[in-house]
């Protein structure tokens, strides 16, 4: 079982999933690893080292996600959500680890499901999340990352800032924080009947929230959906024009809403692109869920 099999580590906020993953791309068993509030670098080390161990496979090659830039030479990662393994030397402590920006991880084994070479991915969670894979590899600009193209700057209004500091961005406008933040408006005004009932359950409305209201047909959900649609579909037209991908996928959670969202996005994109690059890429739902980051950290550990 063992055998070409490495160990691929998706680092998260609160939690890091740890699994061991065939040279195929299958997870073959996993350990989610939560972190004790306030642990420093070497309680995370020693946790991230039992639960390999845990699962049989100490001396593997291992890869591993990270939520933010990372800097190749060094081995370590930078400006993530987890401050306590930033600027530490996480992947010579181990062994022979292999450091990829997370989106990027969650692209590469998205890419093996698709035939295309140039596939571009978008995950839309709480931010925006972009990543671009030519021939089974990530393209990096700095920072082990595709620039900060969920940055794209659209509103000319600029009346909101997104989570990272900078206003009138495509994430200020169409994420996740900005379907709850907008759903939550919403309800307060009493436009949306379903949207009102989540804010007086919860005091606040989540993106899940109102995307199961929009998928259940509540029109002023819906409206936020078509908002945030017709963003996307101007941010697809600039990436399309900046690195003519064949695919444009979509995951993350926001991509619950699903192929009529995708279909909308893609309207408004083709409205609004060059010609030849509209009938030159195909735009769909990313085939992997959440698993995809721990999977891509451990093809890119096992890639000559
Ligand atoms: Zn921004």
């Amino acid at each position: 079982m063992m055998q070409g099999a490495a160990i691929g580590l998706d680092i998260g906020g609160g939690s890091t999933k740890v699994g061991l993953i065939s040279s195929t791309g299958d997870l073959l068993a996993s350990r989610r690893v939560v972190l004790a509030e306030g642990a420093d670098f070497p309680a995370i080390l020693a946790q991230y080292r039992a639960a390999i161990a845990d699962l049989g496979a100490d001396g593997l090659p291992v890869g591993i996600a990270y939520p933010g830039h990372v800097d190749r030479v060094r081995g370590l990662g930078l400006n993530s959500n987890v401050p306590a393994l930033d600027d530490h030397p996480l992947a010579a402590a181990l062994g022979r680890g292999v450091l990829l920006n997370d989106a990027d991880a969650a692209a590469v084994a998205e890419a093996r499901h698709h035939p295309e070479t140039r596939m571009l991915m978008v995950t839309l969670g709480t931010g925006v999340g972009v990543s671009m894979i030519i021939d089974g590899r990530p393209l990096e600009t700095a920072g082990g990352t595709l620039g900060d193209s969920g940055h794209l700057n659209l509103d000319p209004s600029g009346r909101h800032r997104c989570r990272q500091g900078c206003t009138g961005c495509l994430e200020s406008v169409a994420s996740g924080e900005a379907l709850a933040r907008d759903a939550t408006a919403m309800a307060g005004t009493g436009e949306s009947p379903a949207l009102v009932v989540e804010l007086q359950a919860s005091g606040t409305v989540s993106a899940a929230a109102a995307c199961r209201a929009a998928l259940a047909g509540d029109p002023g959900a819906l409206s936020l959906v078509a908002q945030m649609a017709d963003w996307l579909g101007m941010a697809v037209a600039s990436w399309r024009a900046s690195f003519h991908p064949d695919l444009i996928v979509f995951g993350g959670g926001l991509s619950a809403l699903g192929q009529p969202f995708i279909d909308q996005i893609r309207g408004r994109a083709d409205a609004r692109s060059l010609p030849f690059l509209a009938a030159h890429c195909r735009l769909t739902l990313a085939r992997l869920g959440n698993d995809a980051g721990m999977i891509g950290a451990g093809l890119a550990a096992l890639a000559p």
